[in-house]
């Protein structure tokens, strides 16, 4: 595996040699990232098959090739100092061809963890850090046998799930057959419903040192299974419950020598007890709020991650609301598209709007998200109520 060293954005008037970073995949998370390396003076390149990838189009090189695919691999070798991934499914061997020439934060053993939530519960447990009670289906037998305290649940698939998607509430063992054949079998793990008061994620950077730093903790609403709302301060958040979480999202970063931006959501439960939901090896959507509102963001921190700069502290200059921005927003009740009223959204002090430049919209897909500062929390929520209302956006 290569060794991390410390890689300085360009000089003046050198080119992009020893001074390029790169990133497998080229979704919103890569363009974001790309816009911190940009700024600090570094060269991207970015590897993803879409020709029209929201990263892509921003990264002075892209890369169109699929992940595993020889010469585009040889490409990103050729051409980065450093490399990162910012979408979970990058399959394990590409990182692991990468690593073994490159730093590669995260490396590829985290990513393949992170990829698998069987392996990913196992850690947790390892950590000493609880998670939901589940049966890992991957058998008719474990099917007809699991036990029945699981019931109602969520049958989610080990792999490729995000935003809800691989997952089916099951209330009954017909209800779990019938949504095991849904999933075309694949290996599942049926987690026992919780009853959730509210959702957390804690966001942190470690470096290769196993010095790390968090960003303030943000509690999330969800809305059909994809994030809705990030509000930092968390309003339900204590400062109790933020050292618990933070501790816990450290002992499972430190338990991966894990090196990068890592995210780890949480269930807080009625009974006020933490519970870790699942984990991602990159920045998250729960932390596009410190682009606007922390002095350091998760993006410059995983651009100091793969580089071996300092990782001070972040602190929360003002509180900040999130919201989301899917697809839906782009249709009208009749079913036409349209464009949002940025107008009207852009009026409110303190909106900072962010959008993917993706080319088309689809219900559920993540077009941008829209972060509301101000002097205090509840400000930025009465700020964020406003700009929910003339989005069409449902309050929270
Ligand atoms: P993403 O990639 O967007 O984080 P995902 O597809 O990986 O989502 P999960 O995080 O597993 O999905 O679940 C999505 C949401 O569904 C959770 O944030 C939570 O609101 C709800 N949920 C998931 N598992 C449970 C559970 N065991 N009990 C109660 N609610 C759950
Ligand atoms: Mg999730």
């Amino acid at each position: 595996m290569a060794q991390f060293r410390t890689i300085l954005p360009a000089a003046v008037g050198a080119g992009a040699q020893d001074s390029t970073l790169g990133v497998m995949g080229g979704g919103q998370l890569g363009r974001m990232f790309v816009h911190a390396a940009q700024r600090l003076g570094y060269f991207t390149a970015v590897l993803d098959p879409d020709v029209a990838s929201p990263a892509g189009l921003v990264s002075h090189v892209h890369v169109q090739t699929d992940y595993l695919d020889e010469q585009g691999l040889a490409q990103m070798l050729r051409r980065c100092s450093a490399i990162t991934t910012e979408f979970e499914n990058v399959p394990a061997g590409a990182l692991y061809t990468l690593g073994a020439h490159l730093p590669t934060a995260p490396g590829a053993e985290s990513v393949a963890i992170c990829q698998d939530r069987k392996l990913e519960k196992q850690h947790f447990v390892r950590c000493g850090v609880p998670c939901a009670p589940h049966a890992v289906i991957e058998t008719a037998e474990q099917l007809a046998t699991v036990d029945a305290d699981l019931l109602p649940g969520i049958l989610k698939t080990t792999r490729l799930g995000y935003d809800g998607k691989g997952q089916v509430r099951v209330a009954t063992r017909d209800a779990l057959a019938a949504a095991w054949s849904e999933l075309r079998q694949a290996p599942c793990v049926l987690e026992k419903l919780l009853p959730l008061d509210f959702e957390l994620s804690v966001i942190l950077a470690r470096d290769a040192d196993g010095h790390s730093v968090a960003l303030p903790v943000q509690q999330n609403l969800h809305r059909d299974g994809v994030l809705a709302v990030t509000q930092v301060p968390g309003p339900r958040v204590t400062a109790a419950l933020a050292a618990q979480a933070t501790a816990a999202a450290q002992r499972i970063a430190d338990g991966l020598h894990y090196v990068g931006v890592l995210c780890v959501e949480f269930f807080v439960l009625q009974d006020g007890s933490l519970v870790a939901n699942e984990m991602a090896p990159r920045p998250h959507n729960s932390g596009h709020y410190s682009i606007d509102a922390c002095d350091v963001s998760q993006f410059d921190l995983q651009v100091r991650c793969m580089t071996g700069l300092p990782l001070p502290p972040p602190r929360l200059h003002s509180p900040a609301v999130m919201l989301n921005l899917l697809g839906d927003l782009w249709f009208d009740d009749a079913g036409r598209e349209r464009t949002p009223d940025w107008t009207a959204v852009l009026a409110l002090p303190g909106a900072h709007l962010h959008l993917y430049g993706k080319s088309s919209a689809r219900r559920g897909r993540k077009m941008g998200h829209l972060t509301l500062t101000a002097a205090t929390p509840d400000a930025a929520r009465a700020l964020a109520l406003q700009a929910a209302e003339r989005l069409g956006l449902p309050a929270f």
